[in-house]
């Protein structure tokens, strides 16, 4: 296999990331931090650590500004057909790649193989779809309506942009941002999650083979993310900051821009209410149910997190669904039969338990699941909660786990009344025969992606993003994503 200089490599055999040569990736090259600091990273599978990355300075934080601005006007001024080709060869080079990136993904975040290669194809279609868009970017032309001139409008690169991302997808929420910046002909700095620092720079390398030239992309991994972010934030050369993480770390960065008035897209947490009505099918709703909460072992800002089913499909329901979950094989998420891959840290189980405790503690029945297992790594079983009282915790926190909690309802009211009871609007799932029903109840749903009879709704094609505190702005769909890094230039014509 022909790997570009200072690729990540890990051996397809053992596994093993140690030795390979990785940095900062700042102004096309490879570099340690400033003070020579690192990160371990950490395999959630057994607790080792398995590679170190730097910890990057402020003074390295400016170093990447420094460089994306360095490379910002040539790649703005290249021509659109020019950066859709680089684009392309970025989604053929991570097609070709695929199944060592999905190893890469699978290692340090913990997730099963086969959520791995998924999110691989998934975070590699972001640069297939804005390869198309980068030459479909247009202006519009009107006639004022005094007479007096016309109207150009003109969509124009934001500028620099800072990238932060989390840890549950390393691969495809970078690529989300990353395809429609370059696409709209910006340049960026991307912070991927420390926890998953590997993913990023095995892409950045990619990136570069691809033909992205030096300074366009930039990625830096650190321990200290607030005054690292509020420094970028605060050079007047940076325009854009584009998050997806925690609605807690949003608010504060969204404090942060506001103080530079810096422009925010806001990809934030979730609490997916998943609806089943008595006119469901039920293996289409438990298909639906499984996809739903399951992906990703539950860390996903889309997962179910409340269940809720009506009286009379109730019983049948927790019934399949309890079955389903204690039959999924749990382990490390390289072993090629795993459907349940560890969670990423010891605190995020602790969490887990946490909320399983107070649900129980509230009144909940245990289906299957329900206890930290005595192995080495971050594992949590499948677990189905019944019985689960609105007022529990894990009904108003993302449980970011393998946790299905059930509660039943009577009315498309009271259905109604708790899928909305939540500061969080991101996705909500609807199972029923009455396309009607369906879509009178999606459209009372305050989210910003129902799943409709769908277990699954993330699509390039389609604008991905939430309403209430579940964000601001939209990543993909037709031009939704690429407007996130214009503006729009008025120009004011007499002839
Ligand atoms: P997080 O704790 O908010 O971290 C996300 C990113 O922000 C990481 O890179 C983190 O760096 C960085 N960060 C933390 N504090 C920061 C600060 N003060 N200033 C600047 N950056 C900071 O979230 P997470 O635990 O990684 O991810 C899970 C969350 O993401 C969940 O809430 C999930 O719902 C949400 N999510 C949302 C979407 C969506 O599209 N809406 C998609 C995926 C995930 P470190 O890793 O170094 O701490």
């Amino acid at each position: 296999m022909n790997l570009p200089p200072n690729a990540l490599w890990i051996d397809q055999d053992d596994y093993d990331v140690r030795g390979f040569s990785h940095g900062l990736y700042i102004d096309g090259r490879w570099r340690p931090s400033s003070d020579g600091r690192v990160i371990g990273v950490v395999d959630p599978s057994s607790g080792s650590v398995i590679a170190a990355v730097p910890d990057a300075t402020l003074d390295d934080a400016l170093a990447a500004v420094d460089a994306a601005a360095k490379a910002a006007t040539a790649w703005r001024e290249t021509a659109p057909r020019k950066r859709s080709e680089i684009l392309r060869r970025c989604f053929e080079l991570m097609v070709e790649r695929s199944e060592t990136l999905a190893m890469l993904i699978s290692l340090e975040n913990g997730k099963a193989l086969r959520d791995a290669r998924g999110e691989v194809a998934y975070a590699a279609e972001f640069f297939r779809w804005n390869a198309e868009e980068a030459v479909r970017i247009t202006g519009e032309f009107g006639t004022a309506p005094s007479g007096t001139n016309r109207i150009v409008v003109d969509y124009e690169p934001i500028g620099i942009c800072v990238l932060i991302t989390p840890w549950n997808f390393p691969a495809a929420m970078a690529t989300r941002k990353i395809a429609p910046a370059l696409a709209a002909g910006c340049t960026v700095i991307l912070k991927p999650a420390s926890e998953t620092p590997l993913t990023a720079y095995a892409l950045a390398a990619l990136y570069s083979e691809a033909g992205v030239p030096a300074g366009v992309v930039n990625v830096l991994t650190t321990t200290s993310p607030g005054p690292l972010t509020s420094a970028m934030l605060a050079d007047p050369r940076v325009r854009k900051l584009s998050f997806t993480g925690s609605t807690g770390v949003g608010r504060t960065l969204l404090g942060e821009a506001a103080k530079h008035v810096v422009s925010c897209s806001m990809e934030l947490g979730g609490n997916a209410p998943f609806v089943v009505f008595d006119d469901a099918d039920l293996d289409a709703a438990l298909d639906g149910a499984m996809i739903a909460k399951m992906r990703n072992a539950g860390e996903a800002c889309t997962a179910a997190n409340r269940i809720y089913v009506q009286s009379g499909i109730h019983d049948a329901f927790a019934d399949g669904l309890r079955e389903r979950m204690a039959a999924l094989k749990v382990g490390p998420g390289m072993s090629a039969d795993t459907e349940c891959g560890p969670m990423i840290t010891r605190k995020a189980v602790d969490k887990i338990d946490r909320l399983v405790k107070d649900a129980v503690g509230r009144g909940a029945k245990v289906l299957c699941g329900g206890s930290i297992p005595e192995e080495e790594g971050f594992f949590y079983p499948p677990t189905v909660l019944s019985q689960v009282s609105p007022d529990a915790d894990m009904a108003h926190e993302e449980i970011f786990g393998p946790v299905a909690p059930i509660t039943r309802f009577e009315t498309e009211a009271e259905a109604i009344m708790h899928a909305n009871n939540t500061e969080y609007g991101l996705a909500a799932y609807i199972y029923t025969r009455d396309v009607g029903r369906g879509l009178r109840v999606a459209s009372r749903i305050e989210a910003g992606m129902i799943g409709l009879n769908r277990g699954l709704m993330s699509d390039p094609a389609a604008p991905f993003g939430g309403v209430k505190q579940s964000g601001l702005g939209r990543e993909g769909g037709q031009h939704h994503g690429i407007a996130e890094f214009m503006e729009a230039k008025y120009i004011a014509v007499t002839f």
